[in-house]
C-alpha cells in the first residue's frame, strides 16, 4: 500500500470557488477505479452538498468527513456549527 491518501492542498473543488475547504470528499468510480483507489476533493461549506451530490447521483461510492486544513492558519474562528457526520449515510 504505497500510495498516498493525502488530500489534496488548497480550496474547494467547485470549479471557479475560491474558498478554503472545510469538508473532504473521498469518492470512487466503479468503472474505472479499483478498490483501493479513491480519489479525493475538497469542499467548503457552501459546495460540499452540490459535489456530494453530483457523485451521488452518479451511483459513486462518497465518503464526506470534516477536513482540517492543519497547515494553514485562519484568521477567522472557524465556524463549528456544522456536525461532521451528522448528514447520514
Ligand atoms: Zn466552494
Amino acid at each position: 500500500m504505497g500510495l498516498s491518501s493525502a488530500a489534496p492542498q488548497g480550496g474547494c473543488s467547485r470549479a471557479g470557488c475560491r474558498e478554503p475547504a472545510t469538508w473532504r470528499i473521498d469518492w470512487r468510480n466503479p468503472k474505472i477505479h479499483a478498490e483501493d483507489r479513491v480519489k479525493t476533493w475538497l469542499a467548503c461549506d457552501e459546495h460540499v452538498e452540490y459535489l456530494r451530490e453530483f457523485l451521488a447521483s452518479r451511483s459513486f461510492p462518497v465518503r464526506v468527513e470534516a477536513f482540517e486544513a492543519t497547515d494553514a492558519a485562519p484568521e477567522a474562528p472557524l465556524r463549528r456549527d456544522a456536525v461532521p457526520g451528522g448528514e447520514g449515510a
